[in-house]
């Protein structure tokens, strides 16, 4: 929890910032309701969840006195109101087994890292973890994973530096069904500079999946960087578009005042955010908890 207030102090710091400056006037008029939205908005909320929440406080209390405490509180309500219905923590339940999670999202992401963390949090719980290296593009992707489960202590299926990422999927599967692996976690290339090779190649990888089980991939998740603010918006439309989309893990939320774009991506996409990273470190990774989130933000 004190890493996740920490994480979050700066995007709060820049909230209650902005909404210090607000309150002043005692009753919630329309003028004061403008500063909230505008408020909301610097804070990186996005015109629809600024817009949805300062109806939401009209409604509720219009004209009356509201303290700046009180108006914190209303708005950290009114934020878990929308984080509620998005949060999702992955969970284990394919029968066949494996559970196969394609992860995708563009490079310096935090995707190698969050795929880290998962492995990490999964085996906590017990579950056989089984890793694919299948960003074969970046020369130094395979061997980042390898570190990786290495450190972690889970399997890893890789093959040659520009070799066939569908046909490491493929060993993969095989391999994770043969030894009784309950989630298979695969890493894939994250160039989004060629969206035509990328989409060709993560269909290929779709349809081996598919034609060993049918269900396969059940999750793909979009690890997103908070600190690119808007731009990692932009690629939630992109990667559905390039890939499917299931889920969201946002990044790097330590640090950054942008915190805000969590709440945006909620209320725009409705995509399940399943988890943030909060830190460099494997057990960094931390279950979306609306509640708590939407206190620390506002
Ligand atoms: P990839 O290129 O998407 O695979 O990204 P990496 O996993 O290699 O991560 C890029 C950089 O971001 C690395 O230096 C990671 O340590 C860092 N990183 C990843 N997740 C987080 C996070 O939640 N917080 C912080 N502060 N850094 C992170």
């Amino acid at each position: 929890t004190d890493r996740l207030f920490g994480g979050f102090r700066k995007t709060s710091e820049k909230l209650t910032s902005n909404l210090t400056e607000v309150v002043g006037t005692a009753k919630l008029d329309d003028a004061t309701l403008d500063d909230v939205e505008d408020a909301l908005i610097l804070s990186d909320l996005g015109p629809s969840a600024a817009a949805r929440i300062r109806e939401r406080l009209r409604d509720k209390r219009f004209g009356l006195e509201i303290s700046e405490t009180e108006l914190k509180e209303a708005v950290a309500e009114e934020i878990a109101a929308i984080l509620r219905p998005v949060a999702k923590p992955l969970e284990i339940t394919a029968f066949p087994r494996p559970q196969v999670l394609l992860v995708i999202g563009v490079n310096g992401s935090g995707k190698t890292t969050t795929i880290a963390k998962l492995a990490h949090l999964f085996q906590e719980d017990d579950y056989a973890v089984m890793l694919a290296a299948g960003d074969t593009f970046r020369a130094a992707a395979i061997g980042q994973l390898q570190t990786w489960a290495d450190r972690v202590g889970v399997p890893i299926v890789r093959g040659p530096e520009g070799g066939d990422p569908a046909s490491i999927v493929f060993d993969a599967v095989k391999q994770a069904t043969e030894i009784g692996t309950d989630v298979l976690i695969v890493d894939t290339a994250g160039r989004l500079q060629n969206k035509r090779e990328l989409m060709d190649e993560l269909a290929k990888i779709r349809k081996v999946l598919g034609r060993l089980n049918p269900e396969a991939p059940h999750d793909v998740v979009l690890v997103l960087d908070a600190t690119n603010g808007q731009n990692a918006l932009n690629q939630i439309d992109v990667f559905k578009e390039v890939a499917g989309v299931s889920g969201i893990v946002m990044t790097k939320l330590d640090g950054t005042a942008r915190g805000g774009v969590l709440v945006q991506a909620a209320e725009q996409y409705g995509l399940p955010i399943h988890a943030i990273g909060v830190g460099e470190k494997i057990d960094d990774l931390r279950p979306f908890d609306p509640d708590l989130v939407a206190r620390v933000i506002a």
